[in-house]
């Protein structure tokens, strides 16, 4: 009834750890729900991966632990904790909590720069302000932070105009701008997606090697699963602002326990496979004002029921018992896999326990 039986990881303070985190849009009458519940937890150095169609509140997620949400957009509820400290949301200290132990980095790196300014004297801007070295340890620093992530002849280019280095360029600027702050964990939303593909995967590679380096952890948000596999041991699966499946890479890309996440895999184009045909999930992502009541992915499923519409499955950590499950049990090394496949998860929603996925039934039958 169980997906693999996976070992209890050795548990140490998670580097972040998020729970129960909501996030609405707009006010009044027009106020929805855009991220519900969101959970997860990234210890040093590790790597989560966060998939999901364009749409399914990703960056709002990434945002709101960053303090940086809109106007219009707020954290409703849930607990986002650095090193086991709560960040505030909001306020004069969510910027001071976060300061040099979290950083973030956007999709389009023209838009995190400024143009007036060579690269190099806003990489070093960082450690100047953020860490309050004197203007030639700053600069010092921000040449050997260019080197770090692979630009070629640093003490030149640092004396670059953004608009004179490529798209590439520019991104592992970004990239060594947030790491001159030497948070602990780092941010991606999509960092790669304005690039084009051998330059993705340069990047995607620099990345890695931060993580492994520098022990920093890495969140990164994609829509693209041939990225994630590549570079997050753990992947969470978000769809109308909630998770529907976590667990590690390899289990949910190779096993996975949401027709969702099999949808997403199944639009993939396999470059390696000419006879696998994509097929894109039909119909679209609802409305964040008209999301399906129970599954909230029931109406676009080729496995669903009439019960899938009364309550939500509790599939959501069938592929992982350990992250997100949170909410104060760790459940170490208690885990057993075994019962009724529902095992101890405390935070299944809606009292939906015992209304079954055809999905994975159908799965673990053949
Ligand atoms: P993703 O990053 O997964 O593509 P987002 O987190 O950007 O998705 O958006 C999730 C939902 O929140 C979308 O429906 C989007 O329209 C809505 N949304 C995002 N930003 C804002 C905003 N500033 N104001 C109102 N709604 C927003
Ligand atoms: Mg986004």
């Amino acid at each position: 009834m169980n997906g693999p039986v996976l070992k209890a990881p050795v548990l140490e303070v998670p580097v972040l750890k998020v729970s129960g985190l909501t996030v609405s849009v707009g006010r009044g009458a027009r106020r929805h729900v855009a991220v519900q519940d969101v959970g997860f937890e990234v210890p040093a150095g590790g790597s989560l991966g966060v998939v999901g169609e364009s749409g399914s509140g990703k960056s709002l997620t990434l945002r709101a632990l960053m303090g940086l949400l809109p106007p219009g957009v707020r954290a409703e509820r849930g607990v986002v904790e650095l090193a086991g400290e709560p960040l505030p949301f909001t306020g004069p200290r969510a910027r001071s909590a976060r300061r040099g132990r979290l950083a973030m980095v956007f999709q389009d790196p023209l838009s995190g720069l400024d143009p007036v300014h060579t690269v190099g004297a806003q990489v070093a801007e960082v450690p100047r302000r953020v860490l309050g070295q004197p203007a030639v340890a700053s600069r010092r620093r921000a040449v050997e932070l260019l080197r770090l992530v692979g630009l070629p002849d640093p003490e030149r280019r640092s004396q670059a105009f953004p608009h004179q280095l490529s798209g590439g360029m520019r991104q592992r600027v970004l990239i060594a701008m947030a790491l001159a702050s030497e948070p602990k964990v780092l941010l991606c939303d999509e960092p790669t997606t304005a690039l084009d593909v051998t330059v993705q995967a340069q990047v995607l590679e620099l990345l890695d090697d931060v993580r492994r380096r520098l022990g920093v952890a890495v969140v990164f948000v994609s829509h693209d699963l041939a990225v994630v596999r590549q570079v997050c041991d753990r992947l969470a699966v978000m769809y109308t602002g909630r998770l529907v499946e976590t667990g590690r890479s390899a289990d949910v890309l190779d096993h996975p326990a949401h027709p969702y996440t099999l949808g997403l895999l199944e639009a993939v184009v396999d470059l390696d496979d000419v006879d696998h045909m994509p097929v894109t999930i039909p119909g679209a992502l609802p409305d964040l004002a008209h999301v399906p009541s129970g599954c909230p992915f029931h109406p676009r499923c080729r496995f669903a029921s009439e019960d899938c519409a009364q309550g939500v499955p509790p599939f959501r950590y069938l592929n992982d018992r350990q992250w997100g499950a949170g909410e104060g049990s760790d459940g170490e090394g208690t885990d057993e896999e075994g019962s009724d496949g529902e095992g101890t998860d405390e935070e299944v929603t809606d009292g939906a326990r015992g209304t079954a996925c055809k999905y994975p039934e159908r799965v673990t039958a053949g």
